[in-house]
C-alpha cells in the first residue's frame, strides 16, 4: 500500500532553494514514487487510499547521512584532554577491553539514537561489526560499517585486514543493500604501507568503499612530513588508496595541494565540526573544498568527541564554525549546510543515486521536522520563507516525528517503531559498566 506525507514543507533538495510549500510526499514500496505540490499529489490516482501521514506544520526532508561515526559507550567520560593525549592514555585501553557484546549494545544505542534525531544513514567505524549488521537490521537504519583496521605494532587489539575481509564475506551487502561494508583504516599512523595495499585490493576485490581518518590536527601534518617526507593526503596518494570510492575524516589541515589531490581523485571529505571544536583540532576549509567540487558530508565523530549523535545540531555547528573562522556571514548558508547533511553526505558515502534527495525512484527516506515550537515560531512561507534556516539553526534532533527508511516508518510522530528505547539504555548502561570494569581490570593487570 502507498503512503502519503500530506501537506508539508517539502524540502527536496535537488539543488537550489527549491520547496514545495505546502508539498507532499508519496511513497509505494520501499521507493518514492512523486514528490510535489499538495494538490498535484491528492489529484495522483497512485495516491487513491494511501495511508496519509499529515505533516501539517512539518519540514518534510530527505533523511540525514552521518559520514563519519564510531559506535561507543564512553561519552561524558574523558574531557578537556588533548587529541592523541586522548586517544592513548583514554580511547586505546577501552578498544582493548572490549569484546562483541559490548561493541553490538553500542552499535544498537547509537543507531537508536541516530534513527530518533533523524539520520537514516551511518558510516559507522567500529569494531566486531557483525553484531552492529544485526543491530543496523533490526533498526531499520541504512549503516555502512567500516571496521577499524591497524597493523603497526601496538595496534594489535584493532581488527585486521583479514577480519575486514571476514566481514565483507559476511555482509558486503544485506537487508536489501540498507546495511554494507567496507574497508577501513584506522589511520596512517596505526597503519603500514601494506595495509594500505592490501586495503586498496580488497576494496577492488568487493567493489566497495574505503573509509579512514586523516588530518585532524596540525602536529600530524608536521609527524607526516617527518616520517614520510609528504602531507598526510600528498602520503595517501602516494599509498594509492583516494578514489571516487575513498571517503576521509576530518581533513581539517590541508593545503591547496591536497585539496586539488582530493578533487582530482573524486575522494569525498566527512567534516565534523563539533569534534573537530571540542578537541581543539581546527576548522577545515570546507568552502575551498566545496568550490573546488569535493563532495563534503557532515559526521558526528564518536559519542565520546561530540558528545551526542544529532546530526541537527551538527549543521547549526557546521554553519557557525565557517562564520567565525573565515569571518564572512555569508559561509555556512542554510541550504549549502542542509546540502551537505543529506544530498552531499549521501554522495561522500556513495549512496547518491539511492538517498539524500526526495525524487521519484529514489528509496524512501525522508524525515518530518516539527515546528511548531516556540524555538521555530514564526513559520513564514512565500517571499519570507524561513524553513531552511529554522531547520538549521533553530530545531534540533528532538523536533524529529517522523523517520523512513527504505519506504519503512520506523519512527512515527516521535516514536520508535523498531525498538523499545528502554530496553536500548538498559543494554547500553549494562554494556559501559562492564566495559569500564574490564578497562579497570586490564590498566591494574
Ligand atoms: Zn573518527
Amino acid at each position: 500500500m502507498a503512503t502519503l506525507v500530506r501537506n508539508g514543507i517539502v524540502l527536496p533538495m535537488t539543488g537550489g532553494t527549491t520547496a514545495f510549500d505546502p508539498g507532499s510526499v508519496l511513497i509505494e514500496g520501499t521507493s518514492i514514487l512523486a514528490v510535489g505540490a499538495v494538490d498535484e499529489l491528492d489529484a495522483d490516482p497512485r495516491a487513491a487510499g494511501a495511508e496519509v501521514v499529515d505533516a501539517t506544520g512539518h519540514a518534510v526532508l530527505p533523511g540525514l547521512h552521518n559520514c563519519h561515526l564510531h559506535s561507543g559507550l564512553l561519552r561524558g567520560t574523558a574531557e578537556s584532554m588533548s587529541l592523541w593525549d586522548w586517544l592513548k592514555t583514554y580511547v586505546d585501553p577501552a578498544h582493548r577491553a572490549l569484546t562483541p557484546e559490548i561493541a553490538q549494545a553500542a552499535s544498537l544505542h547509537c543507531y537508536a539514537e541516530s534513527l530518533l534525531a533523524g539520520t537514516v544513514s551511518v558510516v559507522d567505524m567500529w569494531r566486531f561489526m557483525e553484531g552492529s549488521a544485526t543491530a543496523a537490521t533490526e533498526l531499520g537504519i541504512r549503516a555502512t560499517l567500516v571496521p577499524y583496521v591497524a597493523d603497526l605494532e601496538g595496534y594489535d587489539y584493532f581488527e585486521t585486514i583479514e577480519t575486514n575481509r571476514r566481514l565483507l564475506e559476511h555482509t558486503a551487502t544485506t537487508a536489501g543493500g540498507r546495511v554494507r561494508s567496507w574497508v577501513g583504516l584506522e589511520h596512517l599512523f596505526y597503519c603500514s604501507p601494506a595495509a594500505f595495499r592490501a586495503a586498496a585490493d580488497l576494496a577492488d576485490e568487493f567493489d566497495t568503499g574505503i573509509h579512514t581518518h586523516s588530518s585532524e590536527s596540525i602536529w600530524e601534518v608536521q609527524e607526516s612530513l617527518k616520517q614520510f617526507g609528504r602531507r598526510p593526503i600528498e602520503e595517501f596518494y602516494n599509498r594509492g588508496i583516494l578514489g571516487d570510492r575513498t571517503l576521509v575524516a576530518h581533513c581539517v589541515w590541508l593545503d591547496d595541494r591536497e585539496i586539488e589531490l582530493l578533487a582530482q581523485t573524486g575522494t569525498s571529505v566527512a567534516h565534523c565540526p563539533c569534534s573537530n571544536m571540542k578537541l581543539s583540532s581546527g576548522p577545515a576549509r570546507i568552502g575551498d573544498l566545496r568550490a573546488k567540487g569535493v563532495h563534503v558530508g557532515l559526521g558526528s565523530d564518536g559519542e565520546k568527541e561530540n558528545n551526542n549523535l544529532d546530526l541537527i545540531e551538527e549543521m547549526k555547528f557546521a554553519s557557525l564554525l565557517q562564520k567565525v573562522t573565515t569571518l564572512d556571514p555569508t559561509t555556512g548558508d542554510p541550504w549549502d549546510v542542509l546540502a551537505m547533511a543529506t544530498i552531499e553526505g549521501a554522495r561522500a558515502a556513495g549512496l547518491g543515486d539511492v538517498s539524500g534527495s526526495l525524487e521519484p525512484g529514489k528509496r524512501a527516506d525522508l524525515i518530518t521536522i516539527d515546528l511548531g515550537g516556540l524555538h521555530t515560531t514564526p513559520v513564514l512561507h512565500g517571499r519570507d520563507f524561513n524553513v531552511a534556516a529554522h531547520v538549521v539553526f533553530s530545531a534540533n534532533g528532538h523536533d524529529v516525528r517522523d523517520v523512513f527508511v527504505d519506504g519503512e516508518r520506523v519512527v512515527a510522530g516521535g516514536r520508535p517503531t523498531t525498538f523499545d528505547v528502554a530496553t536500548v539504555r538498559e543494554q547500553a548502561q549494562a554494556a559501559a559498566e562492564e566495559l569500564f570494569e574490564r578497562r579497570a581490570a586490564l590498566a591494574g593487570a
